[in-house]
């Protein structure tokens, strides 16, 4: 079994890049028969959906536009309970078709809150695509999730854009935490 070391950490790897690929060419092929005569805005919620974002919008052929945004909590509460704030979401929302891009999913409040926000600015529609997504651990129910690339246990991922302590992203494939 192929393992590694991240920081403090031991990892196995889980999905092969190749595996994410070729998965993401069939979310892709979805997604464009779904936005058909439409131009789709593209949202990634920075930073662990960059190299999925990339990945994904490689397999889309109908008129989109991407931009990418961040959450930040708030310090000093309970991390359940934290305050979220939307950084640099675009501005003309108004009206498109809005397809938010996530890394993982795990118990749905950062995307609940995230989908709140958008919602409030009236696009036309709202979709999300996840590449990760965690059953067991989902807290909150969220009807736009539509394009999941993998559902997965409620283990500890890093590779692919997602993180240990900021290292990892640069990995290709995705790794998940052993069990010492
Ligand atoms: P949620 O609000 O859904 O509980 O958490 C979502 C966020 O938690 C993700 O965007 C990600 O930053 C982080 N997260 C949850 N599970 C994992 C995981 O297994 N690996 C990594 N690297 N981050 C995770």
């Amino acid at each position: 079994m192929h393992k590694i070391k991240v920081e403090d950490r031991e990892f196995e790897i889980f999905l092969e890049n190749e595996t994410i690929n070729k998965r993401i060419r069939l979310l892709g092929i979805q997604i464009n028969v779904d936005y058909e005569q439409k131009c789709p805005l593209f949202i990634g919620v920075l930073n662990g959906s960059f190299l999925f974002m990339a990945d994904l919008i490689k397999e889309i052929d109908v008129p989109c536009e991407v931009a990418f945004m961040r959450v930040a909590s708030y310090e000093g509460t309970s991390s359940s309970g934290k305050v979220k704030e939307l950084i640099g979401l675009p501005d003309d929302i108004e009206g498109r078709d809005i397809i938010i891009v996530e890394d993982i999913v795990d118990t749905g409040l950062t995307l609940t809150h995230i989908l709140k926000t958008i919602k409030e600015k009236n696009p036309s529609s709202i979709k999300v695509s996840s590449l990760l997504l965690k059953p067991a651990a989902l807290k909150y129910e969220i009807e736009e999730l539509e394009y999941i690339g993998f559902e997965i246990p409620n283990e500890f991922v890093v590779g692919y854009g997602l993180d240990y302590n900021g290292l990892g992203r640069n990995l290709t494939d995705i790794y998940r935490a052993t069990e010492s």
